[in-house]
């Protein structure tokens, strides 16, 4: 069995958020979970490095889009280093020997199937969000997203016939996680969908050129979604493409899944290829209550804390504090309460306490039914919940069966040294290495630790 997991491709025009290391964690952990059932994955993530915005960020700190995306996508990969990901590959979209084949391979496929024509075009584009808006997408005549008029441009780009799958998209359309979302794309379905430009004029913009026509480059999102197939193969492994296509779970954030929905299924249509098997929806992290800005200096820097408080304890936070497809928010406040109850006097505490215990009695014996029975329960409900993508819920089921540790012990008092105390002992015990092997997916190197009995696991603060 395969599973294949892609996160979305960051723009690497700015040094990775707290909202990235919240969907590739997410990602991170699905890998995790399926690997251990047993699965071959792979997880891919990477850098989009094309498009006007990257053109723009470059030329402000006087570097050529090379050197400033080579230091971007570079802070990318360190996050994934810092974080624990289990990525398999990282892919970046300047990248010219996997992805530039692929994407020229593509283009002329759906060039020759007649999905791709010129046209003159007149209307609006963000470049904030690097897309084409119509006036149903604006709010008092600016993009919700960015506050900002777009501007109007008038150009001949070439299109892609997106209308002409509308009808199939409708008959079956992807499995979207959660199911409200469901709703959003029906919206735009509904409000009627017109062709996409796929290029853009060469003075305007950054990107590949568009085969056969050097006036023009390739429209940002024509090449960046074209990552997931890329990324397994699709020009240099017919294999391995072969083999892990299609995606199991693309894991994207709210703003951009008509792209996921709508456009990167079409695309697949066309070149006749299956459809993604889910798409997965992450919602936005705000700071403090406030959306993150660089004015108002909230900003949370996942650097930062990690370099404090360990990639743990980032991860915890993320996964139990943020629900996993809604919005939710980092406070310091509420991280470091979760950091002290949670991590350092939760799981920190019950693996210390039992090391100390163990160290006054025998511990040898076969684990009693009532705690085989806890331990089961934690996993079944663990497993529900990652299969359900609700994380903060698996985590909860852990945290039971830390708590009912806790009760064991007060209720059982192994430090007087009365009769049952080895059998105590070594119920705990067993229990400490059963949630080590739990917490795994979640985090690796606090499992990593209780395995081999390092402590603390989470030091005070
Ligand atoms: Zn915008």
């Amino acid at each position: 069995m395969k599973y294949y997991i892609t996160t979305s491709i960051p723009y690497a025009n700015a040094f990775p958020h707290i909202g990235f290391a919240l969907e590739i964690v997410q990602a991170d952990v699905l890998a995790r979970y399926n690997r251990e059932g047993g699965k071959e994955v792979f997880f891919l993530t990477g850098t989009d490095e094309h498009g006007l915005k990257i053109k723009k960020a470059a030329e402000e700190k006087g570097l050529s889009a090379k050197e400033f995306t080579d230091q971007v996508s570079g802070k990318f990969r360190e996050l994934c280093s810092v974080l624990n990901i289990s990525n398999t590959d990282f892919i970046r979209t300047t990248d010219e020997k996997r992805h530039k084949p692929a994407v020229e391979e593509i283009w002329e496929k759906m060039v020759e199937s007649g999905d791709i024509y010129k046209r003159k075009y007149k209307g609006y584009y963000c470049s904030g969000c690097e897309a084409f808006v119509t006036e149903k997408d604006l709010v008092d005549g600016k993009c919700p997203n960015h506050q900002k008029e777009p501007e109007f441009i008038e150009e001949e780009n070439y299109f892609f016939r997106l209308s002409k799958y509308l009808p199939e998209l409708k008959k079956r359309m992807v499995r979207i996680i959660p199911e409200s979302r469901k709703k959003e794309v029906l919206g735009y379905i509904k409000n009627g969908i017109e062709d996409v430009s796929f290029s853009r004029s060469k003075d305007k913009y950054f990107g590949f050129e568009v085969p056969q026509d050097p006036s023009q480059y390739l429209y940002v999102w024509a090449d960046a979604l074209l990552n997931y197939v890329s990324g397994i193969g699709y020009s240099f492994d017919k294999a391995k493409f072969n083999f892990f296509w299609p995606a199991d779970v693309h894991c994207i954030g709210k703003d951009i899944l008509k792209f996921h929905a709508l456009i990167w299924p079409a695309m697949l249509l066309s070149l006749g290829l299956e459809m993604p098997k889910s798409i997965f929806v992450h919602g936005f992290i705000t700071s403090e209550g406030k959306k993150m800005s660089k004015s108002l200096g909230n900003v949370v820097d996942p650097f930062e804390i990690i370099e404090k408080y360990g990639s743990d304890a980032l991860r915890y936070y993320l996964l139990r504090e943020i629900p996993s497809a809604e919005d939710g928010d980092f406070s310091i406040e509420r991280f470091k309460k979760r950091y002290d109850t949670e991590l350092a006097s939760g799981i920190g505490n019950l693996v210390s306490r039992v090391e100390a215990l163990k160290k006054k009695t025998g511990f040898g014996k076969t684990p009693s039914g009532i705690i085989k029975k806890e331990v089961k329960k934690a996993e079944l409900k663990r497993n529900k919940a990652v299969e359900s993508f609700k994380f903060g819920e698996a985590l909860k089921s852990i945290w039971e069966l830390i708590s009912f540790c806790d009760k064991y012990i007060e209720e059982n008092r192994p430090w007087e040294g009365g009769d049952n105390a080895d059998q105590t002992v070594s119920d705990l015990n067993f229990a400490v290495d059963k949630i080590g092997e739990l917490v795994s997916i979640f985090l690796p190197e606090s499992s990593e630790k209780i395995k081999n009995r390092q402590t603390p696991l989470f030091p005070r603060i």
